[in-house]
């Protein structure tokens, strides 16, 4: 991509002023470069993401994805991903998909990871390790919900936050999630996206119609 000189001693101002670096040309060159390709990269997952939002207002209830492998967005397990979904909650291996749907996990937990713990966060962040954590589950000190897989054994194990924050003593809520901000974005773009397209398709309508 050529990028203009006028476009390059902006950045070379940006970089003086903000960063206190004076770059020589070559230098200048290759962050332009670099910015160039970090933002190409950003707009095409964005635009991606505006695309999936854009088929979501048609497909409500999401689509299935058969990837041979992946990761689901929940559970964060790498594994086969045949009957994996995608919905406004994400992609979802075939066994998170079916415990949201029969209401084992709460889908306002999908996309928000500070409202819910894996035996690991408990270990992580509370020092509770998974063979403590299992007696605590017996105990009825810890709620656990269960994912199963299809041979009805565990999956993956969730501990909510609404369900454990008392005896977690740590707060009930939590603010928004960058996923759930970013959502929000990619929801204003969408919009934006469709508000541009309506007056482009307008201009082209009343083109098409002078030549007649
Ligand atoms: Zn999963």
């Amino acid at each position: 991509m050529k990028i203009s000189q006028e476009k390059l001693e902006e950045l070379r101002k940006i970089f003086k002023e903000d960063f206190k670096a004076e770059l020589i040309d070559q230098e200048l060159h290759d962050a332009a470069f670099n910015l160039t390709g970090f933002y190409g990269t950003l707009a095409k997952m964005a635009t991606k993401d505006i695309d999936n939002h854009l088929r979501l207002e048609k497909e409500p209830g999401g689509w299935a994805i058969n990837d041979e492998w992946g990761t689901c967005s929940f559970c964060g397990l790498y594994m086969s991903m045949q009957e994996s979904w995608f919905d406004k909650f994400g992609y979802k291996c075939k066994f998170c998909l079916r415990a949201v749907n029969e209401g084992i996990i709460p889908s306002s937990v999908c996309r928000n990871k500070g409202r819910w713990f894996s035996f690991e966060d408990l270990k992580d962040k509370f020092g509770i390790n998974q063979n403590t954590a299992r007696s605590l589950i017996r105990k009825g000190e810890l709620r656990a919900r269960v994912i199963l897989n299809d041979a009805g054994k565990p999956h993956f194990t969730v501990f909510l936050r609404e369900e454990n924050y008392q005896f977690l003593k740590i707060e009930k809520d939590v603010p928004p999630s960058e996923m759930e901000e970013y959502d929000q974005q990619v929801a204003v773009w969408a919009e934006d996206f469709k508000r541009r397209r309506d007056e482009e398709n307008k201009i082209y309508e009343k083109k098409a119609k002078s030549k007649i």
